[in-house]
Formats: structure tokens, C-alpha cells, sequence
């Protein structure tokens, strides 16, 4: 295997052999992450963007190899998709994330929405509601401020997943639509949805300033969001002009570098603490 750089995100630069034997060592490495503690979350703020003050924030998965140092969700989720390591993985986040929530709130800091990111093959499993009931119960969190993010694309024959959903919504947890745009969902299942947040993808708003494609579209999802009464959320915000673009258009969540990067659990209580990031 090639010498790896620091962040090692360069993989797709191996050629076959070394992707090949890179993919054989995360795989081990998966296996054994969970036990040894080489996971951590950061958090990333969801900021209502007209008056500055965080909402929620996103639990984003970390993962430090022991000898090939950081991998990128990018790179390790599909791994632990493809292996089935994604259901106790998974279960480690989502108890993590909403202890951690709950710390915040038993700090006494103003309560907020954490969202944690939900992969396929866990909302398909089968005790997937039971799994999330007993997580809520085990750390007091109250449902209303978990939000479950599962992404447009695996929301293909979404039809099975509606009594899981409705499951989840009664518990009175949210639900949102991550990198909406990317996938197949038509609107008439939209529709049928019980959905709070729809997260426009990066790639819409990394182009609004520049591409009137994009713009139009990125407009029409926001419009249709709002006329179907979901919260809409623009993922990937990094420019003062993207936030003025969704600021004139009427959405007014928005999360990216240009409010914050994903961050130590430490930084947020500061934040919360004190100031507004607008
Ligand atoms: P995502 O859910 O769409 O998360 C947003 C990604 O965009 C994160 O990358 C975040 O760090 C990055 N990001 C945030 N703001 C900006 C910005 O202004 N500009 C740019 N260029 N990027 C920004 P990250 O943390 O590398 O995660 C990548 C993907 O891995 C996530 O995409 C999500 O699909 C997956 N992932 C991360 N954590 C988990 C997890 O706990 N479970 C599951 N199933 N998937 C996860
Ligand atoms: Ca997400
Ligand atoms: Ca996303
Ligand atoms: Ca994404």
C-alpha cells in the first residue's frame, strides 16, 4: 500500500491492486474500531440563518485507524454498509449522539436538534425502531429533538419504508431527507412522507451563484418544500452570496463552513452558551 498521506483521502488515486488490499485493511479495521474506541462524533451547527442562532446540529462519524490515521465516512460507510457493520456501528452513533444531547440539556443549555444520519440497511433491519425506542429510553432524550436523516437515494421503494416511518413519527422523533436533488423521490411521494426537513444537497448550492440551472431548481425545492410545510435546509453553505441567495428565497436553515465547520463536542457548549453565528 502506498505511503499514505495525512488525511488519507486520496484513495481514489490507488491503483486496482492497492484500492483492492486498502479496502481488505478497513474492512479488519471495522471489525475491531468499535471495541478498541476509534470512533468519535463531531457536530456540525444547523443555523437559522436570518437571525444567526443555532437550531440543531448534525452528528458527523469519525473514524482514526490505528496505522493509516484518519479515513473519511466518504470511504469507511460504504464498507460498513457492504459488511453489515453498519447496524452496531450505527447503534454506537445514535446512543452517543443523543447522550450527548442530553448532557447539553442537563447543563442547562438551551435544548437543540441533534440529527443523526440513518444508512438503508438500518431503517430496513428490522428491530430498527425498537433499537432507536430503547436508545431514547436508555439516555431520557426526548424524541423531539432527534431528527433521523436518511438520504434521498436509499429512499428508493421508499413504499416499505412508510410504516417504519409513521412508526418513528409517532414516537414524535423527525425525520429529514438528506442530499435531496441527487435521487429518484417524486413528488407525489413527498407527499405521502411524514417528513420535517428536506436537506437540499451541497451540489445545488456549491452552483447557485454561478449556474441559473441550479438556481431555478434550488428555488423549486424550495418552494415545494415549503408549500408541502417541511422545514428546508441548505447543506454546504460556504459564501456569504449562497446565504443571500436562500435568505431572498425564503429558506432560512442553513448549514456549511461559512457558519461552521463539523465540531468537538466542547465547541458547541460554547456556542450555546453565548453567541449566535450568523
Ligand atoms: P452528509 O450527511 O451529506 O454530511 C455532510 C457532509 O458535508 C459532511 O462530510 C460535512 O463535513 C460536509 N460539509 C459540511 N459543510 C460543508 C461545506 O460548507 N462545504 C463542504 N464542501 N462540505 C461540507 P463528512 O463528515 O465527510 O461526511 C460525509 C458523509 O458520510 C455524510 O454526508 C454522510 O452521508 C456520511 N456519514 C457521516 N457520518 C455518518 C454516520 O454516523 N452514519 C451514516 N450512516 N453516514 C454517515
Ligand atoms: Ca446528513
Ligand atoms: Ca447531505
Ligand atoms: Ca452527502
Amino acid at each position: 500500500v502506498k505511503e499514505s498521506g495525512k488525511n488519507d483521502y486520496q484513495f481514489f488515486n490507488y491503483n486496482l491492486d492497492e484500492k483492492l488490499s486498502r479496502k481488505v485493511e478497513l474492512e479488519k479495521g471495522l471489525r475491531k474500531a468499535l471495541a478498541n474506541n476509534e470512533f468519535t462524533l463531531r457536530y456540525q451547527p444547523q443555523i437559522n440563518i436570518v437571525t444567526g442562532k443555532i437550531i440543531g446540529v448534525e452528528a458527523l462519524l469519525r473514524w482514526k485507524h490505528p496505522q493509516l490515521g484518519n479515513i473519511s465516512p466518504g470511504e469507511f460507510i460504504p464498507i460498513a454498509e457492504e459488511t453489515g457493520l453498519i447496524k452496531s456501528i450505527g447503534e454506537w452513533v445514535l446512543k452517543t449522539a443523543c447522550k450527548q444531547n442530553k448532557a447539553w440539556q442537563n447543563s442547562g443549555l438551551p435544548p437543540i436538534c441533534m440529527a443523526v444520519n440513518v444508512s438503508k440497511q438500518q431503517f430496513h433491519s428490522e428491530d430498527f425502531v425498537d433499537m432507536v425506542t430503547q436508545v431514547l429510553e436508555s439516555t431520557q432524550l426526548n424524541p423531539k429533538y432527534l431528527e433521523l436523516e436518511i438520504t434521498e437515494n436509499s429512499m428508493y421503494k421508499i413504499e416499505h419504508l412508510i410504516p417504519t416511518l409513521n412508526q418513528l413519527k409517532d414516537i414524535g422523533i423527525k425525520i429529514a431527507i438528506d442530499d435531496f436533488g441527487t435521487g429518484y423521490s417524486s413528488l407525489s411521494i413527498l407527499n405521502r412522507l411524514p417528513i420535517d426537513n428536506l436537506k437540499i444537497d451541497q451540489n445545488f448550492i456549491h452552483n447557485i451563484v454561478n449556474n441559473s440551472n441550479k438556481a431555478a431548481l434550488t428555488k423549486t425545492i424550495i418552494n415545494m418544500g415549503i408549500d408541502l410545510n417541511f422545514n428546508v435546509t441548505a447543506e454546504g453553505v460556504e459564501t456569504y452570496e449562497q446565504k443571500l441567495f436562500l435568505t431572498e428565497n425564503q429558506c432560512n436553515i442553513g448549514q456549511g463552513y461559512l457558519f461552521a465547520h463539523p465540531l468537538l463536542p466542547e465547541k458547541i457548549k460554547n456556542i450555546l452558551n453565548k453567541s449566535n453565528l450568523s
